[in-house]
């Protein structure tokens, strides 16, 4: 099976977004504004639909603010910020019942 996965994103600009693995193919660019550079950047291996790596969305515009569009978040994570984001990566699991994908628990 081949690798399947996305990068989650926040660009100079404090975008967030994700973006699909391009292979090298295209531009990294932030789907909103364009730049190419960012100030934080997760990757997630979704090779087996489990997400490995994800950070929730909520944890992220909760520790860095959320700009009322939803779209950005309102501050850039400093070092600190980042080693706590690193710790909250976790995977996910699709539930059959409802069609939803649920947060399963955190990376050891
Ligand atoms: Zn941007």
């Amino acid at each position: 099976m081949s690798y399947e996965g996305y990068r989650q994103k926040i660009c100079v600009n404090l975008h967030y977004t994700r973006h699909p693995e391009t292979y090298g193919c295209e531009p990294d660019k932030c789907m909103v504004c364009n730049t190419k550079k960012f100030v934080w950047s997760n990757e997630v291996d979704d090779t087996n639909c489990d997400q490995v790596g994800i950070v929730q969305e909520s944890n992220i515009f909760e520790l860095l603010g959320k700009s009322p569009d939803g779209q950005s978040v309102l501050r850039a994570p400093t070092e600190e910020d980042r080693a706590l984001l690193q710790s909250l990566r976790g995977y996910t699991v699709w539930r059959m019942e409802t069609d939803t994908i649920e947060f399963a628990g955190y990376l050891k």
